[in-house]
Formats: structure tokens, C-alpha cells, sequence
């Protein structure tokens, strides 16, 4: 999937399991820390693509996410991506290939995303406030860049890191640290699950369990079958997916915040 969808899709999972929570499990938010939760997943599930530097093609997941701060961004990309290869050409059984590039490695594995959510509730556990800021700071970046991809690329990256900057300031003196940090870091962390189930309905999958061997193999890429899956960029992804994606988060939205919309929908169909 494409940058745009990947940061759509974290939203809308993060709405509907606000939702789901709320309505199944009595636990509510207030509209703010939906919000910011929000904001973090679709943040986050842009988050495994910073492992795509070297052959970034324009408008693809990585290119995004890559240029979300500049040269900067852009060079922790170049690390993140020589460093998964690393990971990758250390941990090769004989069965996997030999790779040239790390994209689609260590950071696209469920270890890589447990690591980092809980290492974002970790990191705001130890250092607190400043620590929440730079998390805070880093994912309404990827997100902005993310779900207004064009007002980004119109902007500029200067642009969008002053505006992730407010937008920090803003929410971060908003979290308390009982319930505002472990959200920090369940929404990174399902954020870069949903990214995860993204790459895995387009056509090239990912390798999920590393490090369990599957058939001798350490990298076993795992996927929906070619047949059925829905290729990147293609009109399936652009209007069906994301149309579902802005839906679902609507709907979820509009439950949790603005609940008598349905129940008077109830009662109209109901009266004689
Ligand atoms: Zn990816």
C-alpha cells in the first residue's frame, strides 16, 4: 500500500477500537485522547516503510515517510534500512535469499512492532513529559505527512515540522501519564501491526514471524495469495480501501462522539 493508505488505515482502526472499547467494554476516552491516539496510529503505520531509502520511487510508502523531516528523516532511513539488512543477512537460514536492501525486513515483523510500542511507554515512563514531546513530535510528523499528503509535499518539509511541533506541544501537556503513556505506546504499536496487515493484502507480504522458522526458511514472506491480493496503487487500493478507511473512521467518530445520530435513526425506522 501506498503512504497515504497505510496512515488512513491506522486511523480508522484506531477509531473503531475506541469505539469497540467504549461501546463493548465501557472504557471511554475524551474526545482529546481519541484524537491523539489517532493521530500516533496513523503515524505509526507508516513507521516500518522508514526502512526504504536507497531505490525510493515517488509516491510510494517509503518515499513518504522518508521525507517527512528532509535530509533528516532521510538519513535515519538510510541507517534503519542498512541495519535491517544486517539483522537480515546475520539471521538468514540457508533458504532465504541473499538480499542487497533491507525493505521489508526486521522493521515489517511483529517483534519490531512490540518492540517499539513498548518502547515508547517505556521511554515516556523514564523520561517522561520530554520523552512523550519527541514521540509525540516524530508521529504527527509521519501522520500529517501521511493523511495530507499533498498539502506536505505542497508545504514542504520545514512546514510540517513546525506544524508536528505545535500539534506536540498542544497534546502532550494534555497526557497524563496513568492512561496517556501506555496509550502512547499501544498506538505505536498497533499502528505498525496495521501497516503490517497493509503490505500483507498487496501482493508481496511480509515476513511476520521472524524469528520462528517456517520450511527452513527465517524470512518467510507471508501474504494473501497473488489471485486475490490488491495491487499497490492500483484503483482498488485508492478508492476502494481508503473510501472504507474514511468511512469507518466517520461512523466510529460520529458513535463515540455524536451517539443520538443513530439512536434517532433508530427511532425513525422503528415509528408506525
Ligand atoms: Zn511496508
Amino acid at each position: 500500500m501506498m503512504g497515504p493508505s497505510h496512515a488512513l488505515s491506522g486511523a480508522a482502526v484506531w477509531l473503531a477500537g475506541s469505539w469497540a472499547l467504549d461501546h463493548f467494554g465501557g472504557y471511554a476516552q475524551s474526545p482529546l485522547a481519541v484524537t491523539i491516539g489517532a493521530t500516533v496510529c496513523a503515524g505509526a503505520a507508516l513507521l516500518p516503510d522508514l526502512d526504504l531509502s536507497g531505490k525510493v520511487t515517488r509516491n510510494q510508502g517509503g518515499a513518504t515517510v522518508a521525507r517527512t523531516f528532509g535530509v533528516f528523516s532521510l538519513f535515519v532511513a538510510e541507517v534503519i534500512e542498512k541495519v535491517s539488512l544486517g539483522i537480515y543477512s546475520i539471521t538468514r537460514m540457508p533458504r532465504d535469499p541473499r538480499r542487497t536492501n533491507g525493505h521489508r525486513t526486521f522493521t515489517h515483523t511483529l517483534v519490531f512492532a512490540g518492540l517499539v510500542g513498548w518502547g515508547t511507554t517505556s521511554l515516556a515512563a523514564a523520561y517522561g513529559k520530554w520523552a512523550v514531546l519527541g514521540v509525540l513530535f516524530f508521529m504527527a510528523g509521519l501522520a500529517l505527512r501521511g493523511l495530507f499528503d499533498k498539502w506536505a509535499e505542497r508545504a514542504g518539509w520545514l512546514i510540517v515540522t513546525l506544524t508536528s511541533a505545535a500539534v506536540a506541544f498542544m497534546a502532550a501537556s494534555q497526557l497524563d501519564a496513568d492512561r496517556g503513556y501506555p496509550l502512547l505506546g499501544t498506538a505505536v504499536g498497533v499502528g505498525c501491526v496495521v501497516h503490517l496487515i497493509g503490505d500483507m493484502i498487496t501482493r508481496s507480504g511480509v515476513p511476520l514471524l521472524w524469528p520462528i522458522p517456517l520450511g527452513a526458511r527465517m524470512w518467510r514472506m507471508i501474504g494473501i495469495p497473488d489471485g486475490i491480493a490488491i495491487r499497490a496503487g492500483g484503483p482498488g487500493e485508492i478508492f476502494v480501501l481508503r473510501g472504507l478507511f474514511t468511512i469507518v473512521s466517520l461512523l466510529a467518530l460520529l458513535a463515540m462522539f455524536f451517539p443520538g445520530v443513530f439512536s434517532s435513526i433508530h427511532l425513525d425506522a422503528a415509528a408506525p
